[in-house]
């Protein structure tokens, strides 16, 4: 995001990078059996209630119209739904606090336990490490609790917020959250200390000078989308909005009828 034409180049060498349309987000993600080591830039989460839409096609998680108070709205497509039909199409709200990070690189270790944190190779051979990324931590239920409980009672209980720390993340399969399923802290670094920390992480100074350190800005990238729109999405991946049943015989049947 930012001001300038070729930001529009960008989102479409993105695009062709990730799959799917533009309004893509940079959130990290793990394949299962992954050990990765991240550092949070950010103190406290970004809160709020998003819908799921991997199982309808979507590139992003809309954000939800009605759990989110602050918008505004009297009603939310995805919420009116029957649950029946949010449960089998993986559309139910959820609540997540997303954090900015700095992606170190995959934790590997040597039989001495000697740690060295390697790129993600694509397969076209492009390296990629030390990116900025969104770490998208669900809270979960009582029963099944999520990683931003689990954060908060590793991490936060130490005091002094999440920006500086670093943690190894795991996933241990796929039925798990994307973000990996356990963390350990590994230490706390001063903010003025990470260009060095990174450094001797394998940072190059080229790539460092050109890392931008701030957090994102959450309120910018969780826009809500319109009724109208996240309805379009609900189409899209099969799903009738409640709407549509409800006011189409209305419509037909009042007006305009020629015979
Ligand atoms: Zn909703």
């Amino acid at each position: 995001m930012g001001y300038g034409w070729d930001e529009m180049e960008k989102a479409d060498e993105t695009a062709k990078k990730f799959g799917g349309g533009g309004s893509w987000r940079p959130e990290f993600f793990m394949q299962p059996g992954d050990r990765k080591r991240l550092l949070f830039a950010q103190d406290d989460p970004y809160c709020l209630w998003v819908h799921g839409s991997y199982k309808i096609g979507g590139d992003t998680n809309p954000v939800c119209l009605i759990r989110n108070e602050d918008l505004g709205h009297d009603a939310c497509p995805f919420c009116d739904v029957p649950n029946k039909v949010q449960s089998n199409k993986g559309i139910w709200p959820f609540f997540v606090g997303a954090f900015t990070i700095i992606d170190l690189g995959f934790a590997k270790y040597d039989g001495d336990g000697n740690l060295t944190l390697e790129p993600f190779v694509s397969s076209d051979g492009k390296e990629y490490q030390f990116q900025r990324r969104i770490y998208v931590a669900r809270k979960g239920s009582d029963n099944k609790p999520g990683m931003l409980v689990k954060l908060r009672n590793k991490m936060a209980h130490r005091g002094g917020g999440m920006k500086g720390v670093v943690i190894e993340a795991t996933r241990s399969g796929k039925q798990t959250e994307s973000i990996g399923d356990d963390v350990e802290f590994v230490e706390r670094v001063a903010e003025k200390d990470w260009p060095k920390y990174l450094k001797g992480a394998g940072m190059s100074d080229e790539a460092l000078q050109g890392l931008e350190l701030d957090p994102f800005d959450f309120s910018e990238i969780y826009q809500p989308l319109s009724p109208e729109a996240m309805e379009k999405m609900l189409r899209a991946g099969g799903v009738t909005p409640a709407s549509a049943s409800s006011g189409s015989g209305s419509a037909s049947g009042v007006d305009g009828v020629p015979f």
